[in-house]
């Protein structure tokens, strides 16, 4: 199937998973991961109706912005801090902030734009040794020290959860980031984004609670 079609497919599902869960398909964004792709896929993506794209590195990223324009970027992946520069200026939102480090440096850069950038918390979910995020008990403790950033806007949680044969076995992670969003915000935190799930388990994640999904394969086909 050509990607034209896997989009509209995915829009279909997105529309009955946020119809299930009380809301509506504008309220959910889909976030193309775009990591080993061409420019000329993303572009067909591009025109085929997805204005978000997501890429993992930075090098990667830095050589296909340029010939992309008129979309909006989300950073994806692990992000180290002496690459912050490189990327600040380029994206729409850091979706992998996950230590206070990182956070310092991309607060410094974004203040030398003159911008402030919206940034998620990476939460580790599955408490994976080899994944990025912030322990899930430290994530009142995190937002806190975020919140003292001021050219970082943080305005939602994000995880990549642990690798599961089904959609049902992503279900207990997701409904555990759903848990601790919702906590976050009982609490008076301005959480507005919940992202979460991928190719495999996008729409189980949005009944769940998930208002960002970040889907690659589905649409793109296989990377190489
Ligand atoms: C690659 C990637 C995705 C998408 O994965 P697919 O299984 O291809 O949909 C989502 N999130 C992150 C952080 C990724 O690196």
């Amino acid at each position: 199937m050509g990607l034209e079609e896997n989009v509209k497919i995915i829009r279909q599902k997105i529309a009955e998973a946020a119809s299930d869960s009380g809301r509506r398909a504008g309220d959910i964004m889909l976030i193309a991961a775009s990591k080993a792709q061409t420019p000329e896929s993303i572009k067909r993506a591009q025109q085929a109706g997805i204005q978000n794209f997501g890429e993992n590195y930075v090098q990667e990223f830095v050589e296909k912005y340029g010939m992309i324009p008129e979309v909006h970027w989300h950073f994806i992946g692990q992000l180290q801090s002496n690459k912050v520069k490189y990327i600040v200026d380029k994206i729409t939102m850091i979706e992998s902030v996950d230590r206070l480090s990182l956070a310092r440096e991309i607060d410094k850069r974004a203040e030398g734009l003159g911008r402030k950038i919206d940034a998620l918390l990476q939460i580790n979910i599955g408490g994976e040794a080899q994944k990025g995020g912030a322990d899930p008990r430290e994530t009142r403790r995190m937002l806190d020290a975020l919140l003292e950033f001021p050219n970082i806007n943080i305005c939602g949680l994000m995880c990549i959860h642990p690798l599961t044969k089904t959609p049902a076995e992503a279900k207990p992670y997701f409904a555990g980031m759903k848990k601790i969003f919702d906590d976050m915000n009982a609490l008076g935190y301005n959480m507005k984004y919940l992202s979460m799930g991928m190719s495999g388990d996008y729409d189980t994640a949005i009944r769940e609670g998930a208002n960002i999904v970040r889907v690659g394969s589905l649409i793109f086909g296989p990377r190489q």
